[in-house]
Formats: structure tokens, sequence, C-alpha cells
């Protein structure tokens, strides 16, 4: 399977490409896209997620593999094809301290330098978020100054929550005989 061969690559490369999944739907909204990625994870396993979402030349987004990540300064490649534009960025943050209930300094940063969109999803909580650079507001919080300008970023529909409700939490293969979401517009 060309899905299972381009995640095999993914972990054992020391930067991991962030290959479209093959088994992807296309979706009208980045916010729909990243529910559908968060909501393919085993969330139980403890792991931390990361992955890029992409564009289509028919203006419909679709998530990468799901890639380990190692820490909050994960590096992945992005290849250049005019088919699959890059277009936003996710994450898992599967820490319980409070620490990792806001995106990092380091999450903050690389959106702002890749000026995209960035998804994480608070295993903690069960939450997902995002931080647009520009728009969502992020600042140094005055009881915890070392962890530097921090974000809580903005809700993005439950709707994610509920996908993973429905199905099995033990694989992270997609639901591939499920009929398409209509998980709409997202918002
Ligand atoms: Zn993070």
């Amino acid at each position: 399977m060309i899905r299972a061969k381009l995640i095999a690559a993914a972990l054992a490369a020391k930067i991991p490409t962030a290959a479209v999944d093959p088994t992807a739907q296309a979706y009208d909204s980045l916010d729909a896209a990243s529910q559908a990625f968060f909501s393919q994870l085993d969330h139980s396993s403890g792991n931390e997620y990361a992955g890029a979402l992409f564009r289509d030349a028919d203006g419909k987004y679709r998530y990468s593999i799901p890639m380990n990540g190692k820490s909050d300064k994960f590096s992945m490649q992005i290849q250049k094809n005019p088919n699959a534009i890059f277009s936003g960025i996710m994450h898992t943050h599967p820490g319980q301290e409070d620490s990792s209930q806001y995106f990092s300094a380091n999450d903050v940063d690389t959106a702002k330098t890749l000026k995209v969109p960035s998804y994480v999803w608070f295993e903690k909580s069960n939450q997902e978020r995002k931080y647009i650079p520009g728009q969502t507001s992020a600042s140094p919080i005055a009881d915890h100054l070392s962890w530097g300008v921090v974000s809580r970023g903005d809700p993005v529909s439950d709707l994610a929550k509920a996908l993973i409700a429905a199905r099995q939490p033990n694989s992270i293969q997609p639901p591939v005989s499920q009929p398409p979401l209509d998980i709409g517009e997202g918002k």
C-alpha cells in the first residue's frame, strides 16, 4: 500500500517528507482538513504526531501522512508541487503539564516564519485549536515569562472530537470504507 510505504519512509528519514496522504479526501476548508487529520490518529498512544496541509489546484485541502513528532522543534520537508501548495501545519501536544496547553513560543515562531495557520490537538483537553499569524493573539504569561511569547490559540469546532469518539482509537489508518465526512466549513 502506497500510504504505508510513505509512512515507513517518513519514519526512517532524518527529516521526514510531508507527502500528501494518498487516501485523504479533499476538504473545502483548512479547518475541515485538519479535523480529519486529527480524527484518524491514535490518541491513546501517547505519541506526538505532526503533519502538513496542502491546497490543490481545485482550491480544496488535503492532509499529509502522519509523522511522528519528536518535540516542538520537529522538522519536515515539503516537496514543491503546483498541485499541492503548502498551506498549514499540524501537530499534537500529548503533554499533561500546563506549558503543553499552549502554542509554545516555538510553535508561534514557526507559524509566523512559514506564514501559514498552525493547528494543535491538545490531548489533555481533547481539543483542537489554531494559531493564525497576524490574527490570533500571542503574548508572554505573567507567571511564566520563561515560556516566551505563547498563545492559547483560537477554537476549532469540536467536530473532530465527535469523529474520534465514533471510531476505534487503536489505529492511525483512516476509516477507508466510511462515506464522505460531512464536516462542512468546520467553523
Ligand atoms: Zn507545539
